[in-house]
């Protein structure tokens, strides 16, 4: 058997978080009734006449910025004709020859992802089959939505750069980010707002050439499209260790028996007659589009993460809240005594559980400036940590201030040294076994009796007092 490589690029299509579609003005929204977001240019009635969304083009014009693209000076929109009730013109608006972005790159875990291009293009609209469990071949009839008709897409088509499933989860994870941090698209996979396709080769380690591609469709989540792309690999695999050959085609992966099937054979692009769309101009971004776009960028993922990283937040923390979306939440949190990295701690600890369980923002439940407080009570000794996530709990979502929480519960620690001592100095004369024991003995045994003597000074306490401190007031004695 023989040792393969896979060979992976990958092809999202992003729906553009414009506020109408990309050649009308009905508006783009998920969601409403159905044929109630339609008009005489989506429905291609006789005698509309597309006109271009400048949103589109600027979000496009930032999408350059934030992964390196050349930008043409111009580009044209094309047909690309086919009949589907879906597309009631007969042909969806494209970009073929000319796309308005080619040659990007992203930087995925060191390694290089080129992009070959990205184009715009309008959404088709939504048949539903009824009956016969929901396929065209044995429905009694089908409804179709033009609601998504003419809603404006993103096709972004990676090159083949890709070489294993993991990478290609961590390739899309990272231009989700991008694509969300310049604002884009709100790019939700489970909702279809982001689709990835799939292209997956093998070929014997160290061979020159690619081997032939499959196209694989149909994954809704991250997680599937791994899986989907370890299965296709092994599929191959053992296909040409049994002498067979790959066919070139594209395949619907399932969910439920986590295989891949054939669909269909795929069409050649002369199938598709594409022709230049005369109803459109070409699309030619000034310099002035351009300069406005890169002045206005926001701050990309991969920088959130180095920024938070200089500030001394750990390497994994930084990629979790960048993820999450919650740096400046972070960053903004200010802390006097604590420091930036006690801050992340928080945050993607108990702060992210509670968005994620609660679907809530932050910044509404616990302002920043009210989490830097909490954190600052624990690093400045006041309270432990333990108590201050009890205080956690009761500010989460409410108007209370963690000082005050603080103060009316009588929560703070004891960090006075002279009442402490007392304290210590007591439990001492009262156990003399156990405190020479801790001076005779080595590592272990100090280990040991340390929990010992710290359990009676809170049990003598009520375990308000400050452990950092006792520690060091019993090593002062017996060390
Ligand atoms: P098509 O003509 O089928 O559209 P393209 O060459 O335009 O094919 O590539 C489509 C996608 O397939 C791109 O993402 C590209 O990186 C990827 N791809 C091309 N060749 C291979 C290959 N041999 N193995 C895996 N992926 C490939
Ligand atoms: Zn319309
Ligand atoms: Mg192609």
């Amino acid at each position: 058997m023989s040792v393969y490589e896979a060979v992976i690029g990958l092809e999202l299509h992003v729906e553009l978080a414009t506020a109408t579609k990309l050649f009308c003005s009905c508006p783009n929204e998920f969601g409403a009734e159905p044929n109630t977001n339609v008009c005489p240019v989506c429905l291609g009635l006789p005698g509309s006449l597309p006109v271009l969304n400048a949103r589109a083009v600027e979000l496009a014009l930032r999408l350059a910025e934030a992964l390196d693209f050349d930008v043409p000076d111009r580009s044209i929109f094309a047909r690309k004709n086919y009949f589907y009730p879906d597309m009631p013109k007969d042909f969806q608006i494209s970009q073929y020859e000319s796309p308005i972005l080619s040659d990007g790159r992203l930087e995925v875990d060191g390694a290089t992802v080129g992009i070959e291009r990205a184009h715009l293009e309008e959404d088709t609209g939504k048949t539903v089959h009824m009956g016969g469990g929901g396929r065209i071949h044995d429905a009694e009839h089908s409804l179709v939505d033009y609601n998504r008709a003419g809603v404006p897409l993103m096709e972004i088509v990676s090159r083949p750069d890709i070489r294993s499933a993991e990478q290609a989860r961590a390739y899309v994870t990272e231009l989700r980010g991008v694509l969300k941090a310049i604002g884009l698209s709100d790019v939700k996979m489970e909702e279809g707002s982001m689709r990835v396709d799939a292209n997956v080769s093998v070929r014997e380690a160290g061979a020159a050439e690619f081997g032939t591609k499959v196209e694989i469709k149909n994954m809704n989540s991250l997680r599937s499209l791994g899986r989907a792309i370890e299965h296709e690999i092994e599929r191959q695999s053992a296909m040409l260790d049994a002498g067979e050959r790959i066919i070139q085609e594209t395949r619907h992966w399932n969910e439920d028996d986590g295989t891949t099937h054939g669909m269909r054979t795929k069409e050649g692009s002369s199938d598709y007659r594409y022709f230049p769309e005369p109803d459109l101009t070409p699309v030619a971004p000034t310099d002035e589009q351009r300069a406005a776009v890169r002045g206005a960028l926001p701050e990309l993922p991969a920088q959130q993460r180095s920024r938070l990283v200089a500030l001394g937040v750990p390497e994994a923390a930084a990629r979790t809240i960048v993820e999450a979306e919650l740096t400046t939440y972070t960053t903004s949190a200010t802390v006097s005594t604590a420091t930036t990295a006690d801050v992340a701690n928080w945050v993607q600890g108990e702060v992210l559980a509670r968005v994620n369980a609660e679907d809530a923002d932050p910044e509404e439940k616990l302002p920043a400036a009210r989490l830097g407080e909490l954190v600052d009570l624990v690093a400045e000794g006041t309270i432990s940590r333990a108590q201050a996530k009890e205080v956690f709990d009761q500010v989460w979502g409410t108007s209370k201030v963690p000082r005050e929480v603080v103060k009316d519960q009588g929560l703070a620690q004891v960090s006075d040294e002279g009442e402490l001592a007392k304290v210590i100095d007591d439990i001492i004369t009262a156990n003399p076994k156990e405190s020479d024991a801790y001076r005779a003995g080595d590592d272990k045994a100090r280990g040991k009796l340390q929990g010992f003597f710290i359990g009676q000074a809170m049990k003598a306490t009520g375990g308000k007092a400050n452990g950092q401190l006792l520690k060091k007031l019993l090593d002062d004695r017996l060390g």
